[in-house]
């Protein structure tokens, strides 16, 4: 009934994404020219923050956004263990040590209990860190008031990861206001809820910080006479006063991420819409979904469920067994602690428990705008057949 595989996550373009790609092909500017400023000023509107960066990746957001907190070589980075490698990576580009903080099993995300813990412990031992990064697992918030409540109380900023979350909302506004933080990023490769081929965006409220993105994203290159430290040369003149990076997105990718940021509410409603399905299909079953919190609009980037216990055996069999069936199946994430690269940094198996009981339960189900409700019903049918 169903002969290629449906994937668990995949890109909407349509024509008027096609065309606007092209358009920019015949025009003069392939970069640094007028679709990057309208993407960040069209995604700054769209999410209620003040200044937005564009770059060519959340990975490079990420990095900016910590070397614009000025997170280096003697500080201390704090993540979720379930997550993309580059939410902890980021604070290892800068030189500074990352740890982890446990989940909530429940939702998949930096436990608040957890972490009011931990810092007061870190407290005692003075060792708090500098730049804690939630990240929105699946597309749902994490309780950032309280997060925000405790950086107040301990003195750390905060980089929201929103790789999965852009289009989402927390308590009414939408995800990316940095009402709670200093900092929001989002990912526009393409399994992520809008797309621009690869790309991501840091934004924020904070003048300052938003200067020093725009800063490390190009080089370290201003120029802006105010930024200069003697007056210019002439009108060929440009200083470069810090080590940036070329981080920067092209027009064409940008030309596409404005064209499917038309579409984002849309995306959000069709996803909400299969994920609701889901759930409805699941109620009866030892099967849970996370848990959906009522202060959040879920982006719903992925559909996750877990199984009723942590048997990685068959766990790994369902998996395997839905992929014969030509459903991708898959796990989001390994914990990044137990990454041979983080266990060589010293972490090791037992340091967040619920993050590894977590990994030998989670499993993605295919969720994307294109999911056809046939598809749906073979794949419900297939996941109640095997558990
Ligand atoms: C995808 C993703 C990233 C990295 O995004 P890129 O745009 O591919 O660099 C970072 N964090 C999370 C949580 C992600 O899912």
């Amino acid at each position: 009934m169903i002969d290629t595989m449906i994937p668990y996550g995949k890109q909407d373009i349509n024509q008027e994404d096609v065309d606007s790609v092209i358009s920019v092909l015949q025009s003069d500017w392939l970069t640094q020219g007028p679709k990057v400023p309208l993407f960040e000023q069209t995604l700054a509107n769209k999410c209620q923050a003040k200044y937005a960066i564009t770059v060519n990746s959340a990975t490079s957001a990420l990095h900016i956004a910590c070397l614009a907190l000025e997170v280096s070589k003697s500080d201390i980075v704090w993540t979720s263990p379930i997550t993309f490698v580059a939410s902890a990576n980021c604070a290892l580009y800068c030189g500074a040590t990352i740890d982890f903080v446990d989940i909530d099993l429940s939702s998949g995300n930096m436990s608040t209990r957890i972490l009011t813990e931990k810092l007061k412990q870190a407290k005692q031992k003075n060792c708090l860190p500098k730049v804690v990064i939630p990240v929105h697992l699946a597309g749902q918030s994490c309780d950032m008031q309280a997060i925000y409540q405790l950086s107040q109380e301990y003195g750390f900023n905060i980089i929201e990861d929103a790789s999965h979350a852009i289009g989402g909302s927390y308590q009414g506004k939408p995800i990316g206001n940095c009402q709670y933080s200093d900092i929001t990023v989002f990912s526009f490769h393409p399994v992520k809820i809008i797309t621009s081929a690869e790309g991501g965006m840091a934004v924020t409220n904070n003048a300052d910080l938003a200067k020093k993105m725009q800063l490390y994203r190009s080089h370290g290159i201003t120029s802006d006479p105010e930024e200069m430290t003697e007056a210019s040369h002439g009108p060929w003149y440009y200083q470069q006063i810090a080590l940036g990076f070329n981080y920067r997105m092209t027009e064409l990718q940008a030309a596409l991420g404005v064209s499917q940021l038309k579409r984002l509410d849309h995306f959000i409603a069709q996803r909400n819409k299969i994920a609701k399905i889901y759930d409805v299909a699941f109620k009866e079953t030892d099967i849970t979904p996370l848990i959906a919190n009522k202060d959040c609009l879920s982006a719903y980037h992925l559909y996750l469920i877990l199984l009723p216990e942590a048997n990685s055996e068959q766990h790994k069999q369902v998996i395997i067994t839905l992929r014969e069936q030509n459903i991708c199946a898959h796990v989001h994430y390994i914990p990044v602690h137990l990454q041979p690269f983080y266990q060589n940094l010293g972490f090791k198996q037992g340091d967040f428990p619920n993050a590894e009981q977590y990994y030998q339960r989670a499993i993605t189900l295919p969720l994307h705008p294109k999911l056809t409700l046939q598809e749906q019903n073979y794949i419900i049918d297939k996941v109640k057949a095997l558990l």
